[in-house]
């Protein structure tokens, strides 16, 4: 049985439960399987700064979104307030998911909340989170035990109370007990927690790792000593919300670290493809680490007329070849099939070729297996060579393709004698208008890299960012992903930084690294 199967033979309560949900540290990635399970259910979302927004997305679209985090201000809703929105809400019969960061029972309120509603005999069920602390250590590189270095572990809240020795809080046991301590909500009082450490014994030497924004493209890791910590945040500016580690497990780091020294770590890439497309790009970059922007500038619409793709489709029993050069055109004929009640079947006598292996895997999706992809080279020359080694003379060939497509392929094919029919299937437009957000981070010149993955991709961009277009440009470095797009850009009198090679999402993240590829040291600014 496979883990969701578990969730849906489970029988969901239909009303007035609050699930306190550990949304983990920031990574999207890092929430449990049953908690994303709950949050997809919810009526009502109660979450604060620390939950990661893409959660939100998650929830039914008609659930309503409640923000009760700090505001500008610093202003916290206050927790009885949190408390009874939760009881009320619940108590009308809805569910809802409170979302918090890291886990719900570690410096997060989670009991306050749990008791209040006990008292009230409101149903709960507390879904554990991957906290900061341990976070933090496992993408900083610092295993927070080691049978080497230490067997015990202390997880402290540095807030002013504790710090300050109230509440009956010993410092004796802890500085030396635990081998390894991590504090939380402890920047400002940093150098009092340094005090009191040293005060109690622990040496000078001992290494400390401060985490901010941890498992986030935005994670930066300073480490230093007990000695020199307070100063080296000073100079260095790193600010909340950060973990602090001490203890002789963080100089592993140095062995260890794999997520901050990632090629691409912490750089802002903008991806122009359409939405539909940009998901394989976008996977690979953050693989890389980088922080993919989503920045579509192509939208894939319907041929003006069907007309010339119905009547090709009605004549496939008496076609040989059928040439598909873009997950559109696959998406769009197969589609279109759809629409005359016809699904692979209707391609039963027809060989199909694919431009390359993205397209290829596009077609069998759709159940189809192609009988010809070209190994190198995936663009329109590729397959015009291909077929050229074929018997392709007196062959009826059908070439779904998109309106702005090169005619490379029907002349090639058409001088080497085949009967090429070549219906719109599909034409990409330029959107409205950028996000406002995205031309502000071009502004500020904090996109690292622009990829461009077609020629419209490049005229789109350059229409939609306006006269600044060259200004905007000038900074971030330029991946296109094969000669077309190279071509588009020098047309519009930009650089091109890399061209990809081989002409695919690989071969662009291959030269985008390589543009970043010296040693990354995350130093925070
Ligand atoms: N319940 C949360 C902790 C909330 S207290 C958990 O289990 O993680 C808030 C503190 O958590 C912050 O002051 C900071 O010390 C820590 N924190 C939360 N998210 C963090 C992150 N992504 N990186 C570093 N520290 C984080």
């Amino acid at each position: 049985m496979t883990v969701s199967a578990v969730f849906d033979s489970r029988r969901m309560l239909s009303s007035g439960i609050v699930y306190l949900i550990g949304a983990g540290p920031g990574d999207p990635g890092l929430i449990t399987v049953k908690g994303l399970f709950c949050l997809r259910r919810a009526d009502v979302v109660v979450y604060d700064y620390l939950a990661n927004p893409v959660f939100l997305e998650e929830a039914p679209p008609d659930a309503e979104r409640i923000y009760v985090g700090k505001t500008r201000g610093c202003h916290h809703v206050p927790q009885n307030q949190i408390n009874q929105l939760l009881a009320e809400k619940a108590g009308a019969g809805k569910i809802v998911a409170r979302l918090k960061g890291g886990d719900p029972f570690l410096f997060g309120r989670g009991g306050e909340e749990t008791e209040f509603l006990a008292a009230q005999g409101i149903p709960f069920e507390v879904i554990p989170g991957i906290t900061a602390g341990v976070a933090a250590a496992a993408y900083a590189g610092i295993p927070l035990t080691h049978r080497d270095y230490t067997i015990s572990l202390g997880m402290i809240t540095g807030h002013q109370n504790a710090a300050k020795g109230q509440a009956g809080f010993d410092w004796k046991p802890l500085a030396a007990g635990a081998g390894t301590l991590v504090f939380y909500m402890g920047m400002a009082n940093l150098p009092l927690i340094v005090d009191r450490l040293l005060a109690e014994g622990r040496p000078t030497t001992t290494p400390v790792a401060v985490v901010r924004w941890a498992t986030t493209s935005r994670q930066e890791t300073l480490v230093a000593t007990l000695a020199d910590v307070v100063g080296k945040v000073e100079e260095t500016g790193i600010k909340p919300p950060a973990v602090i580690i001490i203890g002789e497990v963080v100089s592993l780091r140095e062995k260890l670290r794999w997520f901050d020294n990632r090629p691409l770590f912490g750089r802002k890439v903008l991806v122009t493809r359409s939405t539909e497309q940009a998901g394989p790009l976008v996977e690979l970059l953050r693989e890389a680490g980088a922080e993919a922007v989503i920045c579509p500038v192509i939208e894939i619409a319907p041929p003006a007329s069907w007309t010339p793709l119905d009547e090709a489709i009605q004549q496939l029993d008496r076609t040989d070849w059928l040439i598909l050069t873009s997950a559109n055109a696959v998406n769009m004929f197969f589609d279109r099939l759809r629409a005359f009640e016809l699904d692979g079947r209707a391609l039963a006598g027809v060989r199909v070729a694919a431009v390359g292996p993205k397209t290829a895997r596009a077609i069998e999706d759709r159940g189809i297996s192609p009988d010809l992809v070209p190994e190198k080279e995936f663009r329109a020359e590729g397959i015009a060579g291909l077929l050229a080694t074929e018997k392709i003379a007196g062959k009826r060939v059908l070439y779904p393709r998109a309106e702005l497509a090169r005619d490379l392929l029907k002349r090639e094919l058409t001088e080497a004698g085949a009967e090429v029919v070549d219906p719109i299937a599909y034409r990409t437009v330029a959107p409205a208008a950028l996000d406002a957000g995205i031309v502000e981070s071009l502004a500020a010149e904090e996109i690292a890299a622009v990829t461009f993955t077609s020629p419209s991709t490049v005229d789109n961009l350059v229409g939609l960012l306006g006269p600044a277009a060259i200004e905007y440009l000038r900074k971030p470095v330029l991946v296109s992903i094969g000669p077309q797009t190279s071509a588009a850009l020098g047309r519009h009198g930009l650089p091109v930084t890399v061209e990809a090679s081989p002409s695919t999402m690989e071969g662009m993240l291959e030269g985008l690294s390589g543009c970043f590829s010296e040693h990354i040291q995350n130093k925070p600014a």
